[in-house]
């Protein structure tokens, strides 16, 4: 896939960012990030949306991945404002709509940054406490919406 083509897939639903403006495919994205400022682009948070951006730009998998990463840095400091419930049902929702077994070191980050230590390719679940390698697209599916910790994670 050319590089321009790939940045212009867009997300299965767009990102919708605090104020109303939606981030509509990866180029998008990617600008939104840019453009924050320097402190905020710095955060870990931000760092680990970029991961699975350039995964999927690079390896043309689902755009989903990116996306989970940008709703997961945009969320960060908002998660209790919204009705939780209410959020938990949507969210589980759309997951069971699309859920589908990738296993594990099918899509691989083959641009991952050389230079990061390995644990640095890893963040911990909030759901489970496992290892998610976000240069891994099974691995981040695995660890995606209502689970306990799969059996891949048990040894780490
Ligand atoms: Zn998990």
């Amino acid at each position: 896939m050319k590089h321009v083509a790939a940045w212009a897939r867009p997300f299965d639903d767009p990102v919708l960012l605090p104020g109303g403006r939606e981030l509509v495919n990866l180029r998008d994205a990617a600008d939104y990030i840019m453009k924050l400022p320097k402190a905020e682009q710095n955060l870990d948070a931000w760092q680990t949306a970029v991961e699975p951006l350039l995964l999927v730009v690079e390896l043309g998998g689902p755009t989903m991945m990116a996306r989970i990463g940008m709703m997961r840095a945009l969320n960060r400091n908002v998660e209790r404002v919204f009705n939780p419930s209410r959020r938990q049902a949507v969210a589980k929702a759309k997951i069971e709509e699309r859920r589908m077994k990738i296993p594990r070191g099918k899509y691989i980050a083959k641009n991952a940054d050389p230079h990061k230590h390995e644990p640095e390719h890893f963040i911990k679940c909030e759901t489970c406490g496992g290892w998610i390698d976000f240069r891994d697209l099974g691995s981040v599916f695995d660890h995606e919406g209502p689970h306990s910790l799969p059996s891949e994670d048990r040894m780490h």
